[in-house]
């Protein structure tokens, strides 16, 4: 059992990452993002509630963020463990999560954060807007999610390099070698 959050800007390579994490270790993916990209799409009473807050870029309450993942958690009673992934952006969130894990008898084993300049990440996104040889509307949205994670989710990191429970692995590099060093402290937790 190994319970495990991601952190990383966008185009920090966390999708491909988190795929190799649910593979080897076999744990339930859930991610926030996709849950509310969900009730929107389907427009369900909770999707009505966030899409304008989500169209702007900007966080949806902690409220109604913590509700939605403690359910999906809820829903998953013989998962072998949870890989956390855009959650928690905020302190009271990762509070919340930490209260979660212990009204199960479990913990978060691990933190990870994919370790990516702003820079790098700028670069990597012009890169394959160049390849894709397009420019639309997405880009103001992608780059208001930079400004967040970079502007506010940053700011959870603190909470858990406090508490000694931070890893950071070096983002920049071959998929397979940042995977190997994920591993080796996945693999130390365990
Ligand atoms: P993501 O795909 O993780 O970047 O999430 C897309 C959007 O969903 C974010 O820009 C927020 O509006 C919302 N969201 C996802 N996770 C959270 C969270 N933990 N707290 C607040 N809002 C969130």
């Amino acid at each position: 059992m190994i319970n495990i959050v991601i952190f990383g800007p966008p185009g920090a390579g966390k999708g491909t990452q988190s795929e190799k994490i649910i593979e080897k270790y076999g744990v339930v993916h859930i991610s926030t993002g996709d849950l509310f990209r969900w009730h929107t799409k389907n427009d369900t009473p909770l999707g009505l509630k966030v899409k304008e807050i989500m169209n702007s870029g900007q966080l949806v309450s902690d409220d109604i963020t913590i509700a939605m993942l403690r359910e999906e958690v809820e829903k998953n009673p013989d998962a072998s463990g949870f890989l956390f992934d855009g959650f928690p952006r905020t302190v009271p969130q990762a509070e919340a999560l930490d209260e979660l894990m212990k009204s199960m008898n479990q913990q978060i084993d691990a933190v990870v954060e994919l370790d990516v300049t702003e820079e790098e990440v700028r670069g990597r996104i012009a890169k394959r807007k160049e390849l894709e040889g397009r420019a639309d509307d997405a880009d103001d949205k992608l780059e208001r999610r930079i400004q967040e994670y970079f502007n506010k989710t940053i700011h959870v990191l603190p909470y858990y390099k406090e508490q000694g429970r931070l890893s950071t692995v070096n983002g920049i590099g071959e998929i397979d070698a940042i995977f190997a060093s994920i591993s080796e402290v996945l693999d130390s937790k365990k």
